[in-house]
């Protein structure tokens, strides 16, 4: 049975597409009262349309400063999935400075940023709640031509370990989820070139790519009490390829 959350707000960042998008509207589902962060206004619109009850903002979350004035006024926040990420492939020998200061703004900053605003917020009011971070295989397997998004995704991984540390006395759980490819904008970045696809497909036990669902149901999974004793978990949704 499908995890409910009645009574519960979400704030997920990097809503406009992609694994985000479909996480947002997977929790209106559940009974989630949804907050949808992303940097494209028009996506919002559109998600907007789609759910008509939820509630947007746009923000570059990379940007520390404003990312404090759009959150400030908020409201109660339960639940957070730290979503929002980019992805851009360099060779080891041709990382630029200003790739690994984007990656790391945006896949590892953010998503610490945030968590704070949130966590904040729930020891104020004394109460519980669950986070969320979307990593990937990638934090734990070093991928050609990856080198910035695996270390971006690596210090993922130890932040959520660091945040389960020190939120967990405030019963506040922090796990992060680390699918495999999944075919959206970002994955046809790395994966669309069908060799480089059939190289990855044959390290996948399951020999497939997940759906977007998959990783959305593990989302909701985490967030959920149905994994109240689960804190600091890294959970592949890769179809066996961490454990090959
Ligand atoms: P998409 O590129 O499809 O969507 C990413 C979303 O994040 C977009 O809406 C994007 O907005 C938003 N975003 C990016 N940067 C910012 C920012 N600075 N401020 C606010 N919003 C931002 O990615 P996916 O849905 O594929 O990926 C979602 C998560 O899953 C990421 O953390 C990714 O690393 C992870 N993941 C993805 C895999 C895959 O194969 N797709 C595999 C493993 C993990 P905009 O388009 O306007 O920039």
């Amino acid at each position: 049975m499908a995890a409910r959350l009645d009574g519960k707000c979400t704030l997920v960042t990097g809503a406009g597409k992609g694994i985000g998008r479909e996480t947002a509207k997977a929790l209106i589902r559940c009974g989630s009262e949804v907050i949808a962060v992303s940097r494209t206004q028009s996506d919002l619109d559109s998600l907007s349309c789609e759910c008509p009850n939820l509630r947007t903002i746009c923000v570059d979350l990379s940007n520390w400063e404003a990312t404090e004035n759009a959150l400030k006024d908020v409201g109660p926040i339960d639940l957070l999935v730290n979503n929002a990420a980019v992805a851009i492939l360099q060779p080891f020998l041709e990382v630029t400075e200003e790739v690994f200061d984007k990656l790391f703004a945006i896949n590892v900053k953010t998503a610490m940023h945030v968590s704070q605003i949130v966590a904040r917020g729930l020891r104020a009011r004394g109460v519980g709640g669950s986070i969320v971070n979307i990593s990937s295989q990638a934090s734990q397997c070093a991928l050609r031509d990856h080198t910035v998004y695996c270390a971006t995704k690596g210090a993922l991984d130890m932040l959520t370990k660091m945040m389960a540390l020190e939120l967990g006395p405030y019963n506040i759980r922090t796990n992060a989820v680390n699918p495999t490819v999944v075919m959206t904008n970002m994955g046809r970045i790395g994966w669309s070139d069908p060799v480089k696809a059939g190289q990855m497909l044959s390290r996948i036990p399951l020999g497939r790519f997940a759906e977007v669902e998959e990783v959305v149901n593990a989302i909701l999974f985490l967030l959920s009490d149905k994994s109240s004793m689960i804190n600091g978990a890294t959970l592949p949704v890769d179809g066996g390829f961490l454990a090959s």
